[in-house]
């Protein structure tokens, strides 16, 4: 790791975690949370849960999975060039999509619709509640036990209302203030990670033309630099030199803009970063051409026909799973069962937001077909 900057969070000094252990030996507190998320059953789910394309349509495209682990790398080679925390920045890119849905933002939305009257659903809390409660595999308590620090980076959005009821977590959205710069740079490295795969997903399975693509400023320069450089080079080698030279010019000016916010607000700690506006982000100019690919990329991709088909069918499986087990929590298995003696739908949420894409779809089929052996 490199030098840690003084703006860095320090897992020496960290607010610590709601079950009081022993500091982990060997490694830093944020290392021990980064294993134990790798470790989780949440996180092994994300490899059979839909990023845009349901895991069935191909082998190629992403999943939630290898979208978590191009996060987690593109945020990591930015902290280590900013002397930030490395191991928090992994942590929270590994764990920011634990609470999604089967059917990514179709599942969610119709999950959200269903739990309407009992408080609603949003999957940015999911994932803090997956960390917090619903993993079970240590002896002394329920969830993995994260520090403070980790969990705070995950819950990236809250209302505050939902914010009211999280405790210390939660009080910046009702306080107001920012995260840690390493809670900051996940999340942009979200968004890096989410619209260069995205472009690529797209052309792979030819819902997206190259020429579309063009009237994007963003891939429309570097696909100029590429073709310059390397005339007459097609193919999926084009596709990818071009993607990796606009996640490099992404990053480069997210370096350049963070260092001179950095400078002028000049925070002496990790707490002062709280009370600075956010001190990581693209410039305004790279703001701009950033959310054009972003609009782009939601009426040409996430709206194409064929995707809107597959969240249709997606929309349909959640609310028929929700329904059944709402109608008659029987026909949970036996652990969501108790679970659903307390708080029938909120154990019913949680159990159909951890389900992959595949096993939603065969549960749907065992509750409503006779098609197959259950
Ligand atoms: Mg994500």
């Amino acid at each position: 790791m490199a030098e840690r900057a003084p703006w860095a969070a320090d897992p020496g000094r960290s607010r610590g975690r709601r079950h009081p252990e022993e500091p982990a030996v060997g490694r830093s507190d944020f290392q021990r949370d980064r294993d134990r998320i790798v470790h989780s059953t949440a996180f092994r789910r994300l490899e059979y849960k839909t990023q845009v394309f349901v895991n069935h349509e191909g082998d190629l495209f992403r999943t939630r999975l290898t979208h978590s682990i191009e996060v987690a790398q593109i945020a990591r080679s930015i902290a280590r060039r900013l002397g930030l925390d490395e191991d928090l920045v992994e942590a929270v890119a590994l764990a920011h999509d634990l609470g999604h849905t089967p059917f990514g933002h179709a599942g969610q939305d119709e999950l959200n619709a269903c739990m309407k009257e009992w408080g609603g659903f949003e999957h940015n809390l999911q994932s803090l509640r997956v960390v917090d409660e619903l993993e079970q595999q240590y002896a002394a308590f329920d969830g993995l036990n994260l520090c403070f620090e980790t969990r705070e980076g995950i819950l990236k959005h809250c209302s505050r209302r939902r914010a009211a009821g999280l405790g210390e977590v939660g009080r910046r959205f009702i306080e107001g203030g920012q995260p840690l710069l390493e809670a900051q740079l996940a999340n942009l490295a979200d968004e890096i990670a989410y619209n260069n795969h995205d472009i690529d997903d797209g052309l792979r399975s030819g819902l997206l033309e190259l020429e579309q693509l063009e009237t994007v400023d963003l891939f429309a320069r570097q696909a100029g630099q590429v073709r310059a450089a390397h005339p007459g080079l097609g193919g999926r080698r084009f596709v990818h030199e071009t993607i990796r030279r606009i996640i490099d010019e992404l990053v480069t000016d997210l370096l350049d803009e963070t260092r001179a916010r950095i400078a002028h607000h000049a925070p002496d700690g990790p707490d002062a970063v709280r009370a600075c506006p956010p001190l990581l982000g693209f410039s305004p100019e790279m703001r701009r051409r950033a959310d054009e690919l972003k609009r782009f990329l939601h009426e040409n991709l996430y709206r194409h026909y064929r995707v809107l088909r597959m969240t249709g069918k997606a929309r349909r499986v959640i609310r028929q799973l929700f329904d059944a087990y709402l109608d008659d929590p029987r026909l949970l298995p036996p652990e969501h069962r108790e679970r659903a003696r307390e708080d029938a739908p909120r154990a019913i949420a949680d159990y159909v937001a951890g389900m992959t894409d595949r096993y939603a779809i065969k549960e749907h089929r065992r509750l409503f077909s006779f098609d197959i052996e259950s």
